[in-house]
């Protein structure tokens, strides 16, 4: 961990046993869920500041409180470094996380009731784009594209005539689950054509534009928003990117619309996020991200897994299990003893509840920063296999599992001593 923990140990043994074991547990598996990472000790260390004891209402040079004169240096650095990475004209560095962002634009932009248009949840998009049971679902009129059910790929002219049909306010594009590149041109056109606002949700895979290892949708789309803490390897939180003519309604939704003070000591973290991602090493690490997908997909096809779409662009593998005779829930189960920690998730048309889909999902962000390459992808691949063949089989488990923590023993993971 970043500093020692002696002080937890003395004030909560219960606590600190806990982090302790949740280290080890991050240390000894493969940790392959698409949405985690670690983080650099210089972000823990941050995270763990005393910028947690200040409370900054509004914005830098703008606020409720006295006191602001260190805090407003710390987030205009964080959304100087914000603009510079991303190339974007205002943003916000002040959402919790990326519900809460996604809920401010809506906020800055709709009514309720208004129209929405983001892709379906069990095909890859994520609750805030409209999911029935979230508040963008119940608050708002939301309508989803699909993908294609032959290529398991977005159908832009699918979008383009739902589009035409609901006349959206907003389009949003972004996923959780979609291997592949999105085009962004095309959904700016769409946009423009119905007259809608285009939001890019990048949380999955803002590591990769940061790194120039996927387009960036700065230059198409009115508002970005992405989490922190996903592939581009900062705290728990979020930003919105946005063109110059919007900021000032985004940033009046956000504070006062629908939250109070920004939490600093992740302000802090994601100042120092946004420099790590800046360097020329961040940028191989987000080209090795692909790579490892890439070589991951390559191991599992050839041992007759079924991926979503054939492969993968970007930093995950949706994988149909259907073939293999077992359910997601199953795999992942299975999986997560032998040390290899994946989630269960639906397939777009899947026959199975969402609660136990014939999918999961792999992502490569963790282990790459461990140090993964190619080599370590083709093993993960291997044992992956031999666990999704014979789920059963607890002999083969536990040794999978051992061998697996073996493995790790030579990719330490940063701020984990
Ligand atoms: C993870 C994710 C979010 C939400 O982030 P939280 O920080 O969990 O609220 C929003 N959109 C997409 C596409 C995501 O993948």
């Amino acid at each position: 961990m970043a500093g020692t923990m002696d002080d937890i140990r003395q004030t909560d043994p219960d606590i600190y046993d806990l982090i302790k074991q949740e280290e080890r547990r991050q240390f000894d598996k493969i940790r392959l869920i698409a949405s985690e990472n670690y983080v650099s000790s210089a972000v823990l260390q941050a995270t763990g500041s005393v910028l947690t004891n200040k409370y900054s209402e509004g914005y830098p040079g703008r606020r409720y409180y006295e006191g602001q004169q260190i805090i407003d240096q710390v987030e205009r650095l964080a959304i100087e470094r914000a603009i510079d990475l991303f190339d974007a004209e205002h943003v916000n560095v002040q959402p919790y996380s990326g519900s809460p962002a996604n809920l401010a634009v809506y906020l800055a932009f709709l009514k309720p009731g208004d129209t929405i248009l983001g892709m379906a949840l069990p095909h890859g998009g994520h609750l805030t784009h409209g999911a029935a049971v979230s508040i963008s679902g119940r608050y708002f009129q939301a309508e989803h594209y699909t993908l294609s059910r032959e290529t398991g790929l977005i159908d832009y002219q699918q979008i383009l005539e739902k589009a035409r049909q609901c006349r959206p306010k907003i389009i949003i594009a972004g996923h959780s689950a979609y291997p592949r590149i999105l085009d962004f041109e095309k959904f700016r056109e769409i946009a423009d054509e119905v007259g809608a606002l285009l939001l890019v949700d990048m949380a999955h895979f803002a590591g990769l534009v940061a790194g120039g290892a996927h387009p960036s949708p700065v230059p198409w789309a009115d508002v970005v928003t992405t989490t922190t803490h996903k592939s581009l390897r900062g705290p728990r939180g979020a930003i919105i990117m946005c063109k110059r003519e919007y900021g000032a309604a985004i940033d009046k939704a956000v504070f006062p619309g629908i939250q109070g003070g920004p939490h600093n000591n992740t302000t802090a973290a994601m100042a120092v996020a946004f420099r790590e991602a800046a360097t020329p090493e961040f940028a191989d690490y987000a080209g090795q991200i692909v790579k490892n997908a890439r070589a991951l997909a390559e191991t599992l096809c050839k041992r007759g897994f079924d991926l979503i779409t054939g492969g993968t662009d970007n930093h995950l593998l949706l994988v149909d299990l259907t073939n293999k005779k077992v359910t997601g829930k199953q795999a992942a189960r299975a999986l997560d003893m032998a040390g290899l920690v994946v989630n269960y998730n639906a397939v777009p048309f899947d026959k199975r509840k969402p609660g136990n889909p014939s999918g999961i999902r792999i992502g490569t962000s963790a282990v790459t920063t461990r140090g993964f390459k190619e080599a370590e992808m083709f093993q993960v691949g291997e044992w992956i296999n031999a666990v999704v063949s014979e789920p059963e089989n607890e002999r083969l488990i536990t040794e999978i599992g051992a061998d697996v923590a073996a493995f790790c023993k030579a990719f330490p993971p940063p701020g984990i001593a």
